[in-house]
């Protein structure tokens, strides 16, 4: 039995979650000492052969309520959260009870073909696609314990 291995609930975005037996292949996270914002990654595979990757994005800050990025992103009023950070824009009060607090935003997918997941990963930049450091470590863990993931993240063909 590996430590790694057991049942999961991945939320996926909206009220949706992933519920599966599996393992957990390779996480990572872009936090940094002082960060307010970052991303966490967790690559899954199911028992039935599934890869199921997680994306959450994290955030200290918070807001008040007539904030442009209030209104952007839908924020509901809350309590300001443990360590939060007042926005730098709308400054709001510290000891406020109730403010607007950015809340994790979750994304997760699932695939059949390990050449699928790394696709998910990549990024369109100036000179073409890439992967972000944070995006590429999970799959670099998961290529150790997975042949499948190895072989498609090792071997990329260039057309
Ligand atoms: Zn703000």
């Amino acid at each position: 039995m590996n430590v790694d291995h057991g049942s999961s609930v991945v939320p996926a975005g909206g009220s949706r979650n992933y519920r599966f037996d599996g393992a957990l292949l390779g996480v990572s996270s872009s936090r940094r000492p002082g960060g307010q914002r970052w991303v966490e990654f967790a690559l899954y595979k199911s028992d039935g052969g599934t890869y199921i990757l997680a994306r959450v994005g994290h955030s200290l800050l918070f807001h008040e309520p007539d904030c442009e990025v209030v209104a952007r992103n839908d924020l509901r009023i809350g309590p300001a959260p443990v360590g939060g950070v007042p926005c730098e824009l709308c400054l709001p009060a510290l000891d406020a009870s109730a403010v607007y607090p950015e809340m994790p935003r979750y994304w997760a997918a699932m695939f059949t073909d390990p050449g699928s997941v790394i696709r998910a990963l990549e990024r369109d930049g100036e000179s073409g696609r890439y992967v972000t450091n944070v995006a590429a470590k999970p799959v670099e863990a998961a290529a150790v314990r997975d042949k499948a993931i190895a072989d498609a993240w090792m071997s990329v063909r260039i057309d």
